[in-house]
């Protein structure tokens, strides 16, 4: 057989896996089968050919037969075809003059019947052998990767991602879109299971983001464009105006005190409308930066332009109040990218029958975190709306997770949260504490354990999921209170609780804008809206999209430890990419014949990767070998034909269709 290229020599080579295969599929006659097919010179069955000594094999082979193709029929190519590409080259081939055949996955694991299984092994690697007559000397290209990365979100994991890089000597620019770094973790006051402070850990990492060499850190900020590919990656950042100059604002806060406003009047975001601030604030004590900022939307110079700006008066020796200033484009160039956007929490009043929003004692388990920090709105009293401190409080576990009607998904850090939430209030009003809960889920590190002290603590536990919050009294006992009724599933009976506070404790989900950030990056989501890694287990941190990496809850609801573990995991995984210099690129890649294309720009649409252009003065497409993933979407979409492929050339698809079909 020849491909036009002077004659084929076929080395074929099937792998018995143990049993795996052998133990259906009759390896030995498949073997001396092959050896009848024209073109093929050696054919031989092997315990293991993942082996050193099966790919020794195969080595040995092509330098004493002169072998130019090799075909292996063994398992998937997911797991091996890298293997034996490789032995192919160190036998002195192309590693593309390899074809391998997967008669494990598609054949002896799913069928019984010896005979039969044995003949679909010949279809199968008859069509290898047809096909790979056709395969080409493909070469890899290397595109060189820039050093600096982009970190996107400014939380414990973009915190932990952007410090690892830069003490590593990288450059990093650390986006965020609030007026601080620190995320979730900086509203907390203390975090499970060890009850450590939760600024006491994480503001000394918030000021050495501020104060490393290496890390340019843009808050208020967004992603407004991403273009290029791994390695070069071009971006355009949103800097939205802070009305302050942050070089020249040194978090004196006398313009604080100055501002006209006597009193804070607005709602406090930071403490999730629990509290006030004025229009000129900072988000909080430890915020970073210790940069004050302030609000158009109620500062009344931006109003009516008529303010006394006693703010601009106090700060007249750092002149550091800039009513004028803009919003600002910035154009960075980085090689790699980590995704660290996190979660929002579901509104509780998505869930009416819980009362959140009807009862003013209805709180949400982050608003609970704002009341127990020192720092918050009540300076760490847990009190309820008149002041008073409650007596009884009822903690819902799983509000708005695992539920058909808002997320399917358990949220995984609920359950430890309000079981320190329950420890923390009962420490700080010595009231009676009620979970009510549906499962306790405590796989990690010292959590059962928490859960025993909680135990011990004299804490109440109801397995129930709550039916609802009302303040309907009954009874005596209950008037004033808010009633929670439930099912109490270990006693199989329907009771009603009577509290003061109650507590929701409520679940992690993605951002609402997800969808938009992931189409800005080309990176997948899942079906619940998380950023997509590219393998469970394999590739946790990695996208489908080279040199975009994930780190933190943007991935999936996580406590802070696997957080600073995985956030640590994408650094590595940049780092990979930036210290080897370059990346290598899979040629089987997606390519136009010009002459034939008509530009009808059909393709240009459907690319997922976002790799076809349109080239105006020739009026052709034009496809980027860097982007091209080698899906195959647009060589199947173009109705001209002219777009081709490497590795899956019509000529080559079409022998191995006839080499399936020509079963004698
Ligand atoms: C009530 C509650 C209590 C908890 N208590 C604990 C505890 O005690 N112990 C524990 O281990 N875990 C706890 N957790 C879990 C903890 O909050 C998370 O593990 C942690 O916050 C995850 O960090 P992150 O950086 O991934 O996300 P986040 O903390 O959400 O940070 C993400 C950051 O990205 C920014 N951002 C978002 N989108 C963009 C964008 N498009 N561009 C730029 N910036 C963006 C956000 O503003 C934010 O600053 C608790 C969670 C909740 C809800």
């Amino acid at each position: 057989m020849s491909n036009g290229n002077g004659s084929v020599r076929i080395g074929f080579y099937v792998c018995h896996c143990g049993t795996n295969i052998a133990g259906v599929v009759d390896v030995k006659a498949l073997a001396e089968w092959a050896a009848t097919v024209p073109s093929v010179v050696v054919s031989r069955d092997y315990k293991y050919m993942c082996s050193d000594p099966g790919q020794e094999l195969i080595q040995q082979d092509i330098r004493d037969h002169h072998l130019n193709r090799i075909v292996v029929a063994s398992c998937s190519p997911h797991l091996h075809e890298r293997t034996f590409q490789t032995a192919t080259a160190k036998g002195g081939l192309s590693p593309y003059y390899f074809q391998m055949v997967n008669i494990r996955e598609h054949d002896s694991w799913v069928h019984k019947d010896k005979k039969a299984a044995t003949e679909k092994a010949k279809d199968l690697v008859r069509a290898a052998l047809r096909r790979v007559v056709f395969h080409e000397p493909l070469e890899k290209k290397q595109v060189p990767v820039r050093s600096d990365v982009l970190v996107v979100g400014g939380g414990i994991a973009g915190i932990h991602a952007a410090l690892t890089l830069a003490n590593a000597g990288k450059h990093v620019y650390l986006v965020e879109r609030e007026a601080t770094i620190g995320g979730h973790m900086a509203k907390f006051d203390k975090t499970f299971p060890t009850l450590d402070c939760a600024a006491c850990i994480l503001t000394p990492k918030m000021t050495a983001v501020r104060s490393h060499p290496n890390i340019t850190m843009w808050t208020l900020s967004e992603v407004a464009e991403v273009g290029g590919y791994v390695g070069n990656y071009h971006v355009k950042v949103r800097r939205k105006p802070r009305y302050v100059l942050e070089d020249a604002c040194i978090g004196c806060l006398e313009c604080i005190e100055a501002c006209v406003y006597k009193q804070a009047k607005v709602s406090d975001e930071f403490n999730l409308g629990l509290g006030k601030r004025k229009p000129i604030y900072i988000p909080f004590p430890q915020a970073v930066p210790q940069v004050v900022l302030i609000d158009p939307e109620t500062c009344i110079e931006f109003k009516s332009g008529k303010c006394k700006k006693t703010c601009v008066e106090i700060c007249a020796d750092r002149n550091a109040i800039d009513f004028k200033q803009q919003e600002e484009i910035k154009e960075i160039e980085v090689g790699t990218i980590i995704m660290s956007t996190g979660f929002q929490t579901v509104d509780a009043a998505r869930i009416p029958y819980y009362g959140y929003g009807a009862y003013p004692n209805v709180y949400t388990s982050l608003e609970v975190e704002r009341l127990i920090n020192a720092s918050g709105p009540t300076g760490g009293e847990v009190i309820l709306r008149d002041g008073k401190k409650p007596k009884a409080v009822g903690i819902v576990h799983c509000v708005g997770s695992r539920d058909e009607n808002t997320n399917r998904w358990c949220s995984r850090v609920c359950c430890m949260y309000s079981l320190k939430l329950a420890h923390l209030i009962k420490e700080h009003t010595d009231a009676e504490v009620f979970n009510f809960y549906i499962d306790i889920r405590t796989p990690g590190k010292g959590f059962e354990e928490f859960y025993c002290k909680l135990l011990s603590e004299g804490v109440h536990f109801i397995r129930g999921r709550v039916a609802e919050v009302t303040d309907w009294a009954l009874d005596p006992s209950e008037e004033g209170k808010l009633v929670i009724r439930v099912e109490d599933t270990l006693i199989g009976r329907v009771r009603r609780i009577p509290v003061d506070m109650v507590v929701l404790s409520v679940g992690l989900e993605p951002h609402a804008d997800a969808d938009e950030v992931r189409r800005q990056f080309n990176i997948t989501c899942s079906t619940e809206g998380w950023f997509l890694e590219r393998h469970p287990k394999l590739a946790p941190v990695n996208t489908f999209t080279d040199g975009i990496f994930l780190a933190g809850c943007c991935q999936g609801p996580k406590d802070i430890p696997d957080t600073v573990a995985q956030a640590g995991a994408a650094a590595a995984e940049a780092l990979v990419l930036i210290d080897a210099g370059h990346v290598e690129l899979e040629p089987n890649t997606a390519y136009v014949l010009e002459d034939e294309c008509s530009g009808c720009k059909s393709c240009l649409s459907l690319c997922p990767y976002t790799a076809i252009a349109y080239h105006e003065e020739k009026k052709k497409a034009e496809i980027n070998e860097v982007l091209c993933k080698g899906c195959g979407v647009c060589v199947a979409a173009c109705p001209s034909g002219s777009i081709q492929q490497h590795m899956f050339q019509d000529e080559q698809i079409f022998a191995e269709i006839e080499g399936v079909l020509a079963h004698a």
